[in-house]
């Protein structure tokens, strides 16, 4: 495994775009202070997949992009390729050759590419895990590490020997399970919580479903009453309108008799009128008479 290529554009002091290539040998780098040595060392670390702005020398990482000079205006994104040749197949990859890209813009958006594909942060710092690159190795020493290495205590110097001995990557590897488990152990809680939420609201449910099914209930009984109450108005109707029919034919035929009584009354009544007057011309009659008899008598 062995650095071919190094790409850089807009990252740090590299305004202009950068090629190194790094024959087979030592390649080193001269040049006066601060003329940008480490920037190149701190490219490799950060498209290698470094996340702490610290590691870099930035306080944040939009402090990476080239931010103008007295004659340059600054630039709007920094990106860095590395391509390294994977002969022995020392990377979990299946290409002989790999380079690894990764942009950032001003607005904060990042792009990372492996062999020109998109993929994730992550998926970069997984492809160097174990194989002594990649973030928080000691592949690259910077100035004064060596310094630090050598008097720090003897726990921090374990941590060197285990990314040495290859076991740091399993020990990210549990870290990384570890957390993964911890927040599973969140998301149950929450869903222990969401669950008791969710139960209570089935209470409050079923009691309200209780009361809609009693309501049904009720309301059902109520109609059967009303129906039956209007079937019961409905049959007393009719045995009232059978009894008024019945005093109707009594009363027609009552007024018939007297209708037909009336009628022979009239006649009866002719009749005597009739008689009447038939007795008041004969009364006539007889007065006359009478009148003429008493002259007869007179004379
Ligand atoms: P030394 O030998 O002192 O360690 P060096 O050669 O390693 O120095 P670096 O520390 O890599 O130099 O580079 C520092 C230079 O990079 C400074 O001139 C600094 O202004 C420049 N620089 C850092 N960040 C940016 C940026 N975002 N935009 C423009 N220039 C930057």
């Amino acid at each position: 495994m062995r650095f071919k290529k190094l790409e850089i554009f807009g990252f740090k002091s590299f305004a202009e775009k950068t090629t190194i290539h790094f024959e087979p040998g030592v390649t080193a780098i001269v040049g006066p202070n601060g003329s940008g040595k480490s920037n190149v060392v701190d490219s490799i670390r950060w498209v290698l997949g470094e996340h702490n702005p610290r590691d870099i020398r930035a306080q944040k990482s939009e402090d990476i992009i080239f931010n103008g000079t007295d004659k340059r205006a600054p630039l709007s994104v920094a990106e860095v390729h590395l391509t390294i040749s994977n002969e022995q197949g020392l990377i979990p990859i299946s290409f002989s050759e790999v380079t690894v890209s990764r942009k950032v813009f001003r607005s904060g958006e990042s792009q990372y590419m492996i062999n020109k594909s998109p993929c994730r942060l992550r998926d970069i710092r997984e492809l160097f895990l174990g194989t002594g690159l990649g973030g928080g190795t000691y592949a690259i020493i910077a100035q004064g590490h060596i310094d630090m290495v050598l008097s720090s205590k003897p726990d921090e110097r374990r941590i060197v020997f285990e990314e040495a001995s290859g076991i740091a990557k399993y020990l990210i590897k549990k870290r990384e399970t570890t957390r993964r488990l911890d927040e599973v152990e969140e998301h149950l809680v929450r869903i222990e919580d969401i669950t008791s939420e969710v139960r209570r609201q089935v209470k409050a449910l079923e009691r309200q479903a209780n009361k809609a099914r009693l309501y049904q209930e009720r309301w059902e009984r109520l109609k059967e009453l009303e129906l039956q109450l209007a079937i019961d108005e409905l049959k007393s109707g009719d045995v009232r309108s059978h009894e008024l029919e019945t005093q109707l034919k009594e009363l027609k035929a009552k007024q018939e008799a007297l209708e037909k009584h009336k009628a022979e009354t009239v006649n009866s009544l002719e009749v005597c009128n009739a008689a009447v007057s038939e007795a008041q011309q004969m009364v006539q009659q007889v007065r006359g008479l009478f009148v003429e008899h008493q002259n007869k008598i007179e004379q």
